[in-house]
């Protein structure tokens, strides 16, 4: 078994989100017809299931939603990180997003503190958005 970290893959549905994060923007998908903004990116509106869509750059600003802390077992790619934190930041546009809280201790994390995205490049094709507190 590999033990590279598995990266995302950028499809249709997703492509835009990613060429942002490429350039350090963090972007969400916001229905033409309702205005619902969301994310995972998808074809269709959750709300109105309409198809019609366009790009907002979001603020990248949020709160710790919730998180856990990883201490294993795990996948073996991910054994050597351990212990990490999986969180659950909600964006202030509304939607919600799993990442990883950056710049603090795992003592440190709070519910509902606040935190800012920031961006791992992972090569010059991939940027992964993570987010930091905000001091
Ligand atoms: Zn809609």
């Amino acid at each position: 078994m590999s033990d590279a970290i598995p990266l995302p893959v950028s499809n249709l549905d997703n492509h835009d989100f990613w060429d942002g994060c490429r350039h350090h923007e963090l972007r969400l998908q916001r229905c033409d017809a309702c205005g619902t903004v969301r994310h995972h990116p998808r074809p269709a509106c959750p709300q109105c299931a309409s198809f019609d869509y366009g790009w907002v750059r979001a603020s990248g600003r949020g709160t710790l939603y919730t998180f856990t802390i990883v201490h294993g077992p795990t996948l073996p790619a991910f054994q050597s990180r351990t212990p990490y934190n999986v969180a659950v930041v909600q964006l202030d546009e509304g939607p919600f997003m799993v990442s990883t809280i950056v710049g603090c201790r795992a003592e440190e994390l709070r519910i509902g503190m606040p935190v800012e995205v920031v961006f791992e490049d992972v090569d010059e094709t991939l940027s992964l958005p993570r987010f930091k507190p905000v001091a």
